[in-house]
């Protein structure tokens, strides 16, 4: 059925490459407004902000390209999605599903106020590779708990087909755009040497980085080689389709391995929504120490343990951290310190731009031993670590 008018709601789907609600909303309507909300609610730090806010002008400049624009309000997103369909006598409104707990709460409200509007709701998939629930163990449970078995079955599993980015949009006669930065403020990023935002850096990024990918089984723990995509900003902010991205040729399966970890920790988010919280694996929680001294040693790259500190720096200077790195620093914090993986994930999701309830809170629980790792007790010894993958001191000597 052709609606007049649909609004769809952008959320962290920046984009308009692959991006199925767009596509289904300009497909079935003649007119589409695309509308981001800043929410209050979420109060995002500012290295994240930033990133933000160029994700948003660029995406406000691809829409334009098409004959669209992109409207930006301030307030929660359902109250200022109901006036603006009101506004401009919308039929329906178009989402990208997502599963935190704030999320579905959202939705749940979204669509209550939709029922009562008789607007006609619908979700759309785009956050993930394979939507959260649609694999589920044959051995019963809503969700898989131990990574292998998740990737076999995401592997075998029938994908979604990419949808093609639309070629024209159009807003209703009158309506007018606006700039991002009048909304958002002037968003200041924490770190002084941060990645630039949005799709069009995104896209570029991974067509420079397309000819390393073969080197990446061997590369990607080269810590001082830098050798991975860095593309986990633009993955969580939506600004690359992570089904684009891995039915891109050339990929090893050791990549998508990785973006199929991305994909476990979310369907782990939405089966468990206090991933964030709660220890997942039942009285996995130990006594953690309070030690305000050595946590802020920790956080400040000062705690003498020199590969530690130059994961922490590097934290600090860009909002994004090697993935060895992540596991020793968050290692040292837990395991060596006996410090609690909350207070770590915190600091984490203060800086870095990627930072993602699935991913920050799945991997922290997993180095801490209360997530999903099949053994829990290990530790990674920062000599060892560094005798392996820094074996010059490299890494080291460019973040002290
Ligand atoms: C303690 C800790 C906290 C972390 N917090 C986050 C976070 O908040 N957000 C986040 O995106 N990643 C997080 N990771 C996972 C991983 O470190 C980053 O995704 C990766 O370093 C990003 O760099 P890249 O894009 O170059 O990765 P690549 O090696 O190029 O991998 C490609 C993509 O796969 C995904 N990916 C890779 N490794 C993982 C992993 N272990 N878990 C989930 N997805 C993965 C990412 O989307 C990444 O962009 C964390 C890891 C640890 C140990």
């Amino acid at each position: 059925m052709t609606m007049k008018t649909v609004v769809l709601l952008l959320t962290r789907d920046l984009r308009v490459h692959d991006q199925p609600a767009l596509a289904a909303a300009c497909a079935n309507a003649e007119r589409v407004v695309p509308l981001f909300v800043a929410d209050p609610a979420l109060d995002v730090p500012d290295n994240r902000r930033r990133f933000l806010l160029e994700s948003l002008r660029d995406l406000r400049d691809a829409l334009r390209s098409r004959g669209g624009d992109l409207l930006v309000r301030s307030g929660d997103p359902v109250a200022e999605t109901i006036r603006l369909a009101r506004a401009v006598g919308a039929e329906g409104v178009a989402l990208t599903a997502d599963v935190s707990a704030y999320a579905l709460r959202r939705q749940e409200r979204l669509a209550r106020a939709c029922g009562r509007e008789r607007l006609a709701l619908k979700l759309f998939a785009g956050v993930t590779v394979v939507p959260a629930g649609e694999v589920t163990p044959s051995t019963g449970g809503d969700h898989y708990k131990v990574f292998t078995p998740y990737w076999r079955a995401w592997q075998a599993h029938r994908w979604r087909a990419t949808v093609a980015t639309p070629r024209k949009i159009l807003l209703p006669d009158g309506l007018t755009g606006d700039d991002p930065g009048t909304v958002l403020g002037d968003a200041k990023s924490e770190s002084p040497s941060p990645m630039p935002g949005g799709e069009s850096e995104a896209r570029r990024r991974l067509k420079a980085w397309l000819p390393q990918a073969a080197a990446y089984p061997d590369r990607h723990d080269d810590m001082p080689g830098d050798a991975t995509s860095r593309l986990s900003p633009y993955l969580h902010f939506g600004c690359l389709s992570p089904l684009a991205l891995a039915t891109t040729g050339g990929l090893p399966d050791a990549y998508l391995r990785q973006l199929c970890w991305r994909d476990f920790y979310q369907q782990l988010l939405a089966a468990f929504p206090n991933l964030g919280l709660q220890a997942y694996r039942p009285n996995a929680d130990e006594q953690w120490k309070d030690d305000p001294v050595a946590l802020q040693a920790w956080q400040a790259g000062a705690t003498g343990v020199p590969i530690v500190d130059a994961g922490m720096r590097q934290l600090a200077a860009e909002g994004w951290m090697h993935n060895r790195a992540r596991l020793i620093t968050a290692s040292y914090l837990t395991k060596t310190l006996g410090l609690d993986w909350r207070a770590g994930a915190a600091w984490f999701a203060r800086l870095l731009l990627d930072a993602d309830v699935a991913n920050n809170n799945g991997n922290w629980q997993w180095v801490a031993g209360t997530g999903t790792d099949t053994k829990p007790y290990r530790r990674f010894s920062p000599q060892r670590q560094t005798e392996r993958f820094d074996p010059d001191g490299e890494y080291i000597r460019r973040w002290t």
